[in-house]
């Protein structure tokens, strides 16, 4: 017995007794800083946490109370496994937005995309799977692959995205060792973490491949909307309706309603419904109300909009600061979403920096979080959604100040 497997036992009388599967899932690193920083003090460029403060309180409770006069017994009862009709139509006019034509029949309301996510894994994976996933990918989804036991085999991504002839390699190479491949999971639009965006022209070979191989594309997009200047290309499964595409409002309206949802091809649907009533009976019917009340009697583009310029404004924020502070490094400079991406000197070790950071007041999400195999040492998520442009430059200055004192500057 390990060590570790020793100090399991003394702490847990039911070590012995998981699945294995439950090994798949452990704190990532994330979760771990939340906790340091929220503390007031630390400028955390760490979280993902969407600026809710950007929609105006006025506006839910309007929703609310419209719901609850209008809808109250609907709105507090259990509704249907694959979501409140109501809320699916208007879900496919959220994707005619990106130019998506979809059925309300073929979607499937979820609790948040995170739920998509894990529904679509626990209906193709069994353990020793192979998922094609960028290099490097959401952490949310490595934990949810991690946890049915998948294989992540990361392909190669630079600043258009993906790489269709690495994903062809891949492929070839993983089925010559007789490895069972199942889908690709991508983030086509202003990836997290690495804040760039797949080119049309490679969305269109990427499909090219996958189908050539049958492999089925998982198309997570909850980023796409907001754009800084020219919109998002293509969705992905706008080309390709074989596409099995997850969107969500958490990121333009709020994550707190955890709404999400997936549009499938008819027979995976038929599956997702199945297993959605299986995992939760039906997602939150409150929310799916309010959210359809709030989608039929405001200006949500204008809202989203108005994300889109805070947005834009923090991440120009963002950008000046290293600029001003940190010129000889490099990074990515996102048109859209939440994340840049910064790539630190060889010789720094973004995991063993961060105590150090916190130390100077500084939060952010090491590259390590987001890639299966120990890659992203030399990497660095910084998040500019939450805090305000003042915060952002002197959480660049301080960020600044470990990176030198590291170097020994
Ligand atoms: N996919 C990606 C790429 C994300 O960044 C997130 C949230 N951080 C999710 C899915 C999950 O979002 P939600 O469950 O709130 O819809």
């Amino acid at each position: 017995m390990t060590a570790q497997a020793n100090l399991g036992t003394r702490l847990d009388p039911w070590y012995d007794h998981y699945a294995a599967r439950a090994a798949g899932l452990s704190a990532s690193e994330v979760r771990a800083l939340f906790a340091v920083a929220s503390r007031p003090e630390v400028v955390s460029l760490a979280g993902g946490m969407p600026f809710v403060a950007g929609l105006p309180n006025t506006v839910v409770s309007a929703s609310l109370e419209r719901v609850m006069t209008e809808h109250g017994p609907q709105a507090l009862q259990y509704g249907s496994g694959q979501g409140v009709p109501e809320l699916r139509e208007h879900i496919t006019r959220v994707m005619a937005a990106e130019g998506i034509t979809a059925s309300p029949d073929d979607v499937v309301v979820t609790t948040g995309s995170q739920q998509a996510l894990d529904l679509v894994t626990k209906l193709f994976i069994d353990p020793g799977d192979v998922i094609l996933a960028e290099a490097p990918s959401y952490v949310g989804a490595i934990g949810i692959f991690r946890s049915y036991q998948a294989k992540i085999s990361h392909v190669a991504m630079d600043a258009h995205g993906l790489i269709p002839a690495a994903l062809e390699e891949r492929i070839v190479e993983l089925m010559a060792a007789g490895e069972t491949l199942k889908f690709l999971y991508t983030i086509p639009n202003f990836h997290n973490p690495a804040g760039v965006t797949l080119t049309t022209d490679r969305r269109v070979e990427i499909l090219e491949i996958c189908r050539r191989h049958s492999i089925l594309v998982l198309e997570d997009n909850p980023y796409g909307m907001l754009a800084f200047d020219e919109p998002a290309p293509p969705a992905l499964r706008s080309l390709d309706d074989g596409v099995i595409y997850l969107g969500s409002f958490s990121k333009t309206l709020a994550p707190g309603f955890r709404i999400g949802w997936a549009l499938a091809p008819h027979a995976i649907r038929e599956k997702l419904i199945l297993a959605n009533e299986s995992a939760i009976l039906c997602p939150s019917s409150f929310s799916q109300f309010v959210i359809s009340d709030y989608l039929d009697n405001t200006d949500w583009l204008t809202q989203i909009n108005t994300f889109r310029g805070i947005y834009h404004s923090r991440k120009n924020a963002m950008i000046t600061a290293l600029e001003d502070n940190l010129p000889s490094l490099s990074w990515t400079n996102p048109n859209g979403g939440f994340f840049v991406w910064l790539t630190l000197p060889e010789q720094l070790d973004s995991k063993a920096m961060l105590p150090r950071a916190v130390k100077e007041l500084v939060a952010y999400t090491p590259g390590t979080a987001f890639y299966a195999d120990g890659g992203g040492r030399q990497n660095i998520r910084l998040s500019f959604c939450y805090p305000t442009e003042e915060s952002i430059a002197l959480g660049i200055r301080r960020l600044t100040t470990v990176i030198r004192g590291e170097l020994d500057l």
